[in-house]
């Protein structure tokens, strides 16, 4: 099989083959752009090279092929010695991953073509200077030879000279440098730098194909879930030069800007430099609004180029391009890695532009970056407050507070050991990746808004500022100096990556809100969802979060929590120590008040909205005292004596809490609690319609296990509420719904559904029970399991849709067997799950039920169920 394919053969939808390099280089080529001609060595060469750990004849000879029809495209010759052809050699997966594996320029450079190519341009310097640069990326890339190594002949030679750029570097200094540099390889056991081309191409394809299982590429594929198994394709192609003078460089655009998304041409140029010069931070590029002024044309091209991009791949993109005295190539195109904000704003943009429609929108928006755009923002009165210490570039936005590391492998030494890390560096390079995921903010005193700490912070979602040119950062000696101000290890700072500003010690931090396009966003989503998303709230705070967040309703409310309250507590303690019904009245009367008045509020927030109450769930000695100071303070409180009181906690006492003497058991057995809450329930209904709001109650049963169970406690519900019906005007209409998280519930569900208006899941106790795992003591191995790969999640966090989800499924067939209409929700943890929604959405959940900083996550993620 066809093993290379040149650009002008390749596609778009060629991407699994030809990588997203090679796909998107041949695109171009076909829309017309100047892309300089190449080809592509498929990702199953690749394959094939990782199996057999070396290149096949029948892919030597089609690279053979490939390179004459190249060398007669451009009427230059690979290792020829008057028109030389340079090439370069790029890394590029289906998947892209920015800078993790290698690529080589200037390949085809020796002793011989750098003299061709100095005659043939007339440009000893430019040629040296490439010259230098190859002998330095091979060396690293292909024999290992430290980078430092080689930067440090540079710095040497820089410094004698009292040179401040690498433009200064003189015909004679290049070739000492590059002398200097040829030793290195003699120093490296591994040989002299090999002169002959081919030889250096050969290396150069095996060594993109090695870099696949380098460190970071693998690092970088575990953080995004990228297969091992994809490999990389490799683009030979043909050399343009930023370096050829003062009328070319090199640069990288964004055709929108990837912090903010604001509509316009975003990006960064070196004028005379080559590839990664822009990105290493290694001189600071001017932004291209400046190219307007510089090269007004090229300019213009590139703007026309970028709305040509966008037309086509509908999508903003991160584009690389070189000038070559004058003249613009385009080196490659991709969709742009954009922080959250962004993302949300293009997507919303691009459908007022026409160019997308609303489901490809909400397509283009992760549900967890919208949980990364509710981090919280800083405290505008305390930032206010605050001076800043410098400011750098607001590379991607947030409000970070962390404690200053200057290595990756000192912030991640932190991070393990549970503190919230700060990075703060020169630049970053791809070998930080480790100590970039771990961290709240990424600082660095160089590089630009393209520079691959900008970047990679962005890509993350974390808070970067760069290029702080105040700061000074002294990795060796850890601290870091801004004026006088010295910042050490281990130091306090506050990191607005909003405005670039730097400030020491900790600033308070608000939630955010949901407001501007993320708004129009999720209304979009709420018109196209199926499921509704209903939040859980226990207390009108979290309730009006949640209703800021537009939630449908409350999907459940946990009554318990409201006795917990010292006044509350004191009262269910004499409820549960009492010994005959005359003595639970008194307490019983006081928790009604309360309850009614807490039940009052909620549906007075909630207007017309549903709330879903759930009654008493957990065991009875969760309310008791347990050590002996307490018992001594309840025994007076309640007039017992503690001996008395010792021996009832001692009698409530259970092995196994969690699997006793609790929910619609209490029922069973305190009916008087539950017809306390039924009332409180429908008192505060009742003062509701009196004041012409139409409340109708929805009463949740937790725990139920069978048919005749839920008819039990039902009659018991629906007898407290018959006695208090209106005796004048309408009756009050209700629900009574069960908790489903009984497996024996679930393969009984026909039956349950006959005494249930309707379903919810509590996958938190399903979960439980259908693996067997207390969730309370899961910590002690579930970590293991999912490191030894036995569970592929945490199943209380992404539903086991194999087991747990089976029982579900089951259970929503039966109870529609039952009840066609069945309403059925979801309220465990896991209804704020994107990947358990969609798992929802496709058995048939009506909606589901999350904490309120999820609801809009839940919201996107049911949108995109559908889609
Ligand atoms: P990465 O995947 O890490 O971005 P690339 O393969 O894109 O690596 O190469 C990095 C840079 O090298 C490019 O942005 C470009 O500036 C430069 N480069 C690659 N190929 C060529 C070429 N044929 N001519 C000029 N510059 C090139
Ligand atoms: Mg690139
Ligand atoms: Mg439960």
């Amino acid at each position: 099989t066809k093993q290379i394919y040149s650009f002008s053969e390749g596609n778009m939808t060629m991407r699994d083959l030809l990588g997203g390099k090679g796909a998107n280089l041949a695109e171009m080529t076909h829309l017309g752009l100047p892309v300089p001609p190449g080809f592509t060595i498929t990702t199953a060469a690749c394959h094939e090279y990782q199996q057999t750990g070396k290149l096949s004849d029948a892919l030597l000879a089609e690279l053979n092929q490939a390179l004459m029809a190249l060398s007669q495209q451009t009427e230059k010759r690979f290792g020829g010695t008057s028109h030389p052809l340079l090439v370069s050699v790029r890394s590029g997966a289906a998947i892209s991953m920015p800078g993790m594996m290698d690529t080589i320029l200037n390949i085809g450079l020796n002793d011989e073509t750098v003299a061709a190519l100095a005659a043939f341009t007339h440009n000893e310097r430019f040629a040296l200077d490439s010259y230098r640069r190859l002998l330095a990326m091979f060396g690293n890339v292909v024999y290992g030879i430290d980078e430092a190594a080689f930067d440090q002949v540079l710095t040497t030679v820089k410094t004698q000279n009292g040179y401040h750029s690498d433009l200064s570097l003189t015909v004679n200094d290049l070739q000492s440098i590059i002398t200097a540099f040829k030793q290195l390889y003699l120093e490296s056991g591994r040989g002299a730098f090999p002169q002959d081309p081919s030889d250096q191409l050969l290396a150069a394809i095996n060594a993109v194909f090695e870099s696949w299982h380098n460190h970071r590429a693998q690092v970088y594929r575990r953080q995004n879930n990228i297969s091992e198994s994809l490999g990389t394709a490799v683009n030979v192609q043909e050399m343009v030069f930023g370096n050829a003078g003062a009328d070319s460089g090199t640069g990288v655009a964004f055709t929108r800007n990837p912090a903010t998304g604001e509509p316009a041409l975003f990006g960064e140029y070196l004028l005379n430099a080559q590839g990664e010069d822009v990105v290493a931070g290694i001189r600071t590029p001017q932004p291209v609004a400046v190219l307007q002024e510089d090269m007004p044309a090229l300019y213009e091209q590139l703007v026309e180029t970028a709305a040509v991009l966008e037309t086509h791949y509908h999508d903003m993109q991160d584009l690389e391009f070189t000038i070559e005295k004058g003249q613009m190539f385009l080196l490659q195109a991709r969709s742009g890695k954009r922080t959250p904000t962004a993302a949300v704003k293009i997507a919303v943009d691009q459908v007022a532009e026409g160019l997308i429609s609303k489901e490809t929108a909400l397509l283009r928006v992760k549900p967890e970056s919208v949980s990364e755009m509710l981090h919280p923002e800083f405290d505008t009165a305390d930032l206010a407050r605050q001076t800043p210490l410098t400011k750098g570039l607001p590379a991607s936005p947030g409000a970070a507070t962390g404690q200053v590391y200057f290595s990756a492998a000192a912030a991640k030494q932190a991070a393990e050991n549970g503190q919230k890390v700060v990075l703060m560096r020169q630049d970053t390079s791809p070998e930080d990746i480790e100590g970039m995921i771990v961290s709240q903010a990424i600082v660095t005193s160089r590089g630009g808004m393209t520079s691959h700490a900008a970047v990679v912070a962005r890509g993350m979602g974390a808070t970067g500022v760069v290029g702080t040119h105040d700061l000074v950062v002294d990795a060796p000696n850890q601290c870091a100096r801004v004026n006088q101000q010295e910042i050490h290890e281990g130091d306090w700072v506050s990191v607005d990556g909003t405005s670039g500003a730097l400030m020491l010690g900790q600033i308070k931090t608000t939630p955010a809100a949901v407001k501007g396009e993320l708004s129009t966003l999720l209304n979009w989503a709420k018109d196209i969802a199926d499921m509704g998303v209903y939040t859980n709230a226990d207390t009108p705070s979290d309730f009006q979060r949640a209703l800021d967040f537009d939630a449908d309703g409350i999907g459940l409310t946990r009554t318990e929590h409201m006795f917990f309250k010292p006044e509350r507590l004191l009262q269910m303690r004499r409820l549960i120590l009492a010994t005959d019904a005359a003595d639970r009245k008194d307490p019983l009367s006081k928790l009604l008040t309360m309850q009614q008045a807490d039940f009052y509020e909620l549906y007075q927030l909630a207007q017309t909205k549903e709330v879903t109450i759930r009654l008493l769930d957990p065991p009875l000695h969760e309310f008791l005292p347990h050590d002996e100071k307490e018992i001594q303070l309840v025994a007076t409180q309640i007039g017992v004596s503690p001996d008395e009181l010792r021996d009832r906690v001692a009698a409530l006492k259970e092995l196994n809490p969690m699997l006793g003497h609790r929910g619609d058991r209490l029922a069973v057995t305190f009916p008087d609690i539950y017809e306390m809450q039924v009332q409180a329930i429908m008192t505060a209904v009742l003062r509701h319609r009196k004041q012409g709001l139409e409340v109708q109650p929805h009463i949740m049963i937790p725990l139920t296990d069978s048919r005749a169970e839920m008819a039990w406690v039902r009659a018991l519900v629906e007898g407290q509420i018959q006695r208090m019906q209106p005796e004048t005007g309408a009756k009050v209409s209700y629900t009574i719904g069960t908790m489903m998280e009984m497996p024996r519930a679930c393969v009984t569900a026909d039956q349950v559904a006959r005494e249930s208006d309707f379903f919810s899941f509590g996958t938190n106790d399903l979960t439980q029970l259908t693996f067997g795992y207390s969730r309370d003591d899961v910590g002690a191995f579930l970590p293991e399991y999912l490191r030894q790969g036995i569970l592929p999640a945490d199943p209380f966090q992404t539903i086991d849709t194999q087991g747990v989800g089976e029982l579900m499924k089951m259970a929503v067939n039966k109870g529609r067997q039952t009840k066609p209409d069945l309403p059925i929700g979801v309220c465990g943890e896991v209804g704020g799950d994107p990947a358990s929604i969609a798992f929802f959405e496709e058995i048939g959940v009506t909606y589901v039920s999350c904490s309120p900083f999820r609801v809009p996550v839940a919201r996107l993620a049911a949108a995109r169920a559908k889609l």
